[in-house]
């Protein structure tokens, strides 16, 4: 038997990090639920964050804004209460359209301990049951940028409804299109009823009990698992669906979970999975032999490094991730072949260090790592455009590997030119 990654030793590291926070996920979040608005109680910087990072809400009425808090909120010499209830109800006079409101706490909010989840709490008694108004924190201190997903969905899960049903619930924001397929697998397999969170409206929360059985589709999601296990939802240890196995693999798990016989997930999968293999290796032509080094980023390093090392034949130097859950990343950690350092948080001095020595053919790190390690010769991959993808199940693991492919190939394109330049 071949040795795996799971009983590996851990390099942990705190030092200073390199991420993008929370508020982040507001950018996917709100063109996942189409009736929520995300009201971030922050700073000018938390603005400017939003804006440049979802300039795209140009021509729409943006369903996100920051409420500022001004010098004399931060100097407590305001009642930021009392300006938050004026701003909210100023909000939703303007939008009768708005059904889930989000208060999303940032570092500033955090630092002046203004009690977020109280203020959700009287919102909604002034202005429920039309509008639902829930809290979480996208701060930046001590978190990465997916973790503002995580603990949007936990906050929701004590107001999902109770059913005492047996079903599945499928976990994690995937855009409509790949939702849709993954949907669609699932029926084809006999997996039924189905729900998911978030759902596509505030107003319509899947109902959760004990006899619901969920599996996680995005690996970033530990606090929401626990809010799910809190609740008696009974969660599917599997590998993520990401490439044609991943995928294979988490639809097999899901299946089993209710008792659905092999042979009939494999009726079902073998085409889709074939065309997937074989469009992946196309598209791996370029990837295979060659060195990956992922920095902690988007808490997806893992399953990607079991992707390419596993479907497209390349080597993992180190596999580093923000926080390692054990339990969630347990089948991952079953499936890479040791040999790769794997390594949880940051002390990014050190880790810079060891990506210069092992020079690796392509680097996964963040915005903020990238053109400083483009500038040394190093080919980079910005770890939020993997977020932004779609990139799960069967019909975008060719895509999945594109995105790496395509610093490789730009890199070679580049190169004979730089040459001539010197
Ligand atoms: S939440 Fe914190 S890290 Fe994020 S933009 Fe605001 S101040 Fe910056």
């Amino acid at each position: 038997m071949t040795a795996t990654c799971r009983d590996a030793p851990i390099l942990k590291e705190r030092g200073q990090r390199e991420v993008f926070c929370g508020l982040t996920g507001i950018i996917w979040l709100h063109r996942k639920i189409q009736d929520a608005f995300f009201l971030v109680v922050g700073s000018r910087t938390c603005a400017h964050l939003l804006q440049s990072a979802a300039g795209v809400m140009i021509f729409a009425e943006p369903r996100f804004a920051t409420a500022i808090l001004e010098e004399k909120d931060l100097a407590g010499l305001a009642d930021a209460h009392a300006e938050l209830d004026r701003e909210v109800a100023r909000l939703l006079a303007r939008r009768p359209d708005i059904r889930l409101l989000f208060l999303v706490g940032s570092c500033p909010s955090e630092v002046i301990k203004l009690d977020l989840h109280r203020a959700a709490e009287r919102l909604s008694g002034v202005h429920g049951p039309n509008v639902r108004v829930l809290n979480y924190s996208g701060s930046g201190i001590e978190t990465t940028f997916t973790q503002g997903e995580d603990a949007c969905l936990a906050a929701m899960v004590p107001a999902l409804p109770q059913t005492e049903a047996a079903q599945f619930l499928l976990v994690g924001a995937l855009p409509d299109v790949v939702e849709d397929q993954a949907l669609d697998l699932l029926a084809q397999i006999g997996v039924a009823p189905v729900q998911v969170l978030p759902a596509r409206r505030g107003t319509e929360l899947p109902a959760i009990g004990p006899n619901t059985r969920f599996a996680l589709a995005q690996p970033f999601l530990g606090d929401t698992q626990s809010a799910l296990i809190r609740r008696g939802a009974q969660p599917i240890s599997a590998p993520f669906p990401f490439g044609a196995e991943g995928t294979a693999l988490w639809l097999h798990a899901v299946a089993a979970a209710f008792g659905i016989p092999p042979q009939r997930v494999e009726a079902v999968i073998a085409a889709p999975r074939a065309r997937a293999q074989a469009a992946v290796a196309r598209v791996a032509e370029v990837l295979r032999g060659r060195s990956v080094f992922f920095l902690p980023d988007s808490q997806l390093e893992l399953p990607l490094a079991r992707f390419l090392t596993r479907e497209c034949g390349m080597t993992a130097v180190e596999i580093g991730t923000p926080h390692l859950h054990a339990q969630i990343m347990g089948p991952e950690l079953d499936l890479i072949a040791a040999g790769p350092v794997i390594s949880e948080g940051q002390d990014v001095d050190l880790q810079l260090d060891r990506v210069r020595a092992a020079r690796p053919d392509l680097t996964i790190c963040g915005l903020g790592l990238a053109n400083p390690l483009e500038s040394e010769g190093l080919t980079t991959k910005w770890a939020i455009e993997l977020v932004f993808t779609p990139v799960h199940f069967f019909e975008q693991a060719a895509d999945l590997a594109g995105l790496f492919a395509r610093p490789i190939r730009r890199r070679a394109l580049l190169a004979p030119h730089a040459r001539a330049a010197e």
